[in-house]
C-alpha cells in the first residue's frame, strides 16, 4: 500500500488529508497521515477573532485524531525536522507535555508521496526588536496569549491597579493588511463589550489604537476607491491611520519610524507581510522562493522531486498571467482540491492537471460589519458591503467546514453555533 503523508493540518493540509481518506483511505488504496505540529485544528482567518474575544476557540477547534477516525487517515503529532528526499523519509520531533516529558519519541517516517502544506509566518523582514517586543498572530497559542494579555491589561486599569497618566492604553499594530484592519477595529467592539459585563470604566474611548502601514494606503488588494472608504471608517471608529510610515526599529515602549516621532505603545503588535518558515531553505534540496516558499510547477509538484508537492502559503505557484497566487485561505482550499486529484492520478501514473487560481474576491470584517470585493469569473469585480458582504465573508469558512464535514454536518453546525451563541457570553471573558 502507498504510503502519502501530508505535513501542516492548516486550510489546505487538513481539508486535502480528509478527501484522501474518504478516496484512498476508506478502500484500502493508500495509507494517508497527517504531520502537525499541534493536536488540534483552528481555521487561522479567525485568529483576530479569537485575540479579541469574538469567538470561542474551544468551540470551533477540530481535533486532528478524531477528525482522522472519521475519516480514514492517522495523525501524528510532532514538527518536521527534515526531509531525506533519497530515502524518501522524513524526520518528526519529539512532543513534550506542559511538564516537560516526552509523550511522542522523534521519528522517521516514509511517503511514497510527500505534500507540504506547513503554512506561513509574519516577516519582520530582520527589524531590529521586532522578534523580541512584539506579538504576532500566526497561531491560536499567540491569538489566545493576546487575548490574555489585553484582557489583563484592561481589568486592572478597570480595577485601579494600573491608571497609566493619560488614562489610555496605547496598542499599535503594524501592517495595514487585513490582519492589521480587522483586529484595529475589533479592539474596540471588544472594549465596548466588556463595559456591558459590569466594567463600567472600560469602554472603547480608553484605547488609542495606532495601524501603522509603510505603502501609500491601507488594503491594497482592494481598489483604491474602498480602501479609502475603509480608511475612513477606520479613523471614525478612533484609529489612528498612518500610511507611508517604514518602521525601523521597536524597542520595549514602542516602534521608530523612518520619519517622524517615536510611536509610543502599551501593546505591540506586527502584522506586516508573510514569509514561509525559514527551516523551509535548502530543506531536502528543494527549490525555494525569496520568501522561503518551495516552488512547485503548475501540476503543485516540486520543481525537483515530482513525489513532493506543496500546496498553500509555503508553496510558490506562478499564475500563467504574471505574479504567483497569493498566500490566502482561497488558494490553499483551491490547490488542496487540485493536489487531491493530482495525487490520485500521479500514484495511477495519469496526466495530471494545471493549477489555475480563480480569485474570487476579498472581503474586509470591521467589527461586525463587512465590505469587500467579490469577483464573479470573467466578469468584473462588484463592491458589496453591509449583510450581503457579512454572510459572503463567513461562507469562506463554510466552504472549509464543509470540505470537513459534508455539507449536511455543516448546516448542523450553522444550527448548532446560534444556538450555543445564545447561552453564551458575547466574549470570551477568560
Ligand atoms: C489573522 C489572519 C486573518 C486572515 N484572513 C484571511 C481571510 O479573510 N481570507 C483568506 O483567504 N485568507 C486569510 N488569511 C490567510 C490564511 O489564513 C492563510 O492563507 C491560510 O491559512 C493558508 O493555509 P495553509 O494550509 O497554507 O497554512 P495554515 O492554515 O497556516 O496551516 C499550516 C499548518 O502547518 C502546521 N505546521 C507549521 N509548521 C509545522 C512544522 N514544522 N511541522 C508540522 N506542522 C507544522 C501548523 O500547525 C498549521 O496547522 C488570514 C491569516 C491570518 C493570520
Amino acid at each position: 500500500m502507498k504510503n502519502i503523508i501530508i505535513v501542516g493540518g492548516g486550510a489546505g493540509g487538513l481539508e486535502l488529508a480528509t478527501e484522501l481518506g474518504q478516496k484512498l483511505g476508506k478502500s484500502q488504496k493508500a495509507k494517508i497521515t497527517l504531520v502537525d505540529r499541534n493536536p488540534s485544528h483552528l481555521w487561522k482567518p479567525l485568529l483576530h477573532e479569537i485575540a479579541t474575544g469574538v469567538l470561542d476557540d474551544n468551540i470551533d477547534e477540530v481535533n486532528y485524531l478524531a477528525q482522522g477516525k472519521r475519516n480514514n487517515f492517522s495523525f501524528h503529532q510532532g514538527s518536521l525536522l527534515g526531509i531525506d528526499k533519497e530515502n524518501k523519509q522524513i524526520t518528526v520531533s519529539e512532543v513534550k507535555n506542559a511538564q516537560g516529558d516526552v509523550i511522542f519519541p522523534e521519528e522517521k517516517l516514509t511517503y511514497d508521496v510527500l505534500v507540504m502544506a506547513i503554512g506561513s509566518q509574519c516577516n519582520d523582514f530582520g527589524t531590529p526588536g521586532v522578534k523580541e517586543n512584539c506579538i504576532f498572530l500566526d497561531d491560536h497559542i499567540q491569538a489566545k496569549h493576546f487575548r490574555h494579555n489585553i484582557l489583563t491589561r484592561l481589568f486592572r486599569f478597570s480595577s485601579g491597579i494600573d491608571c497609566p497618566q493619560t488614562n489610555t492604553i496605547n496598542i499599535a499594530i503594524v501592517g495595514g493588511g487585513a490582519t492589521g484592519v480587522e483586529l484595529a477595529s475589533e479592539l474596540f467592539s471588544m472594549a465596548d463589550k466588556l463595559s456591558d459585563y459590569g466594567f463600567a470604566k472600560i469602554n472603547g474611548k480608553m484605547l488609542n489604537v495606532t495601524l501603522v502601514e509603510a505603502t501609500d494606503r491601507i488594503l491594497p488588494v482592494l481598489p483604491e476607491k474602498l480602501s479609502a472608504s475603509i480608511h475612513q471608517k477606520l479613523e471614525e471608529m478612533g484609529v489612528k491611520v498612518l500610511t507611508k510610515t517604514m518602521v525601523t526599529k521597536a524597542d520595549e515602549s514602542g516602534f521608530y519610524p523612518k520619519e517622524g516621532d517615536k510611536i509610543a505603545a502599551d501593546m505591540m503588535i506586527w502584522a506586516a507581510g508573510v514569509k514561509a518558515p525559514d527551516f523551509l531553505r535548502d530543506i531536502g534540496g528543494l527549490e525555494n522562493s525569496r520568501s522561503n516558499q518551495l516552488v512547485v510547477k503548475p501540476t503543485l509538484q516540486t520543481t525537483r522531486d515530482d513525489s513532493i508537492f506543496a500546496i498553500g502559503d509555503c508553496a510558490s505557484c506562478a499564475k500563467p498571467e504574471g505574479g504567483f497566487t497569493p498566500p490566502t485561505a482561497q488558494a490553499a482550499h483551491q490547490m488542496a482540491k487540485l493536489a487531491a486529484k493530482n495525487i490520485i492520478s500521479y500514484l495511477n501514473d495519469a496526466s495530471m492537471g494545471q493549477f489555475k487560481y480563480k480569485d474570487k474576491g476579498t472581503i474586509i470584517s470591521l467589527a461586525h460589519t463587512a465590505q469587500g470585493t467579490v469577483s464573479t469569473v470573467g466578469k468584473s469585480s462588484m463592491i458589496v458591503k453591509g449583510a450581503p458582504a457579512h454572510m459572503i465573508y463567513r461562507m469562506l469558512y463554510r466552504m472549509h467546514q464543509s470540505a470537513l464535514y459534508g455539507l449536511i454536518k455543516t448546516f448542523r453546525l450553522i444550527m448548532a453555533s446560534r444556538v450555543i451563541r445564545s447561552v453564551r457570553p458575547t466574549l470570551k471573558l477568560d
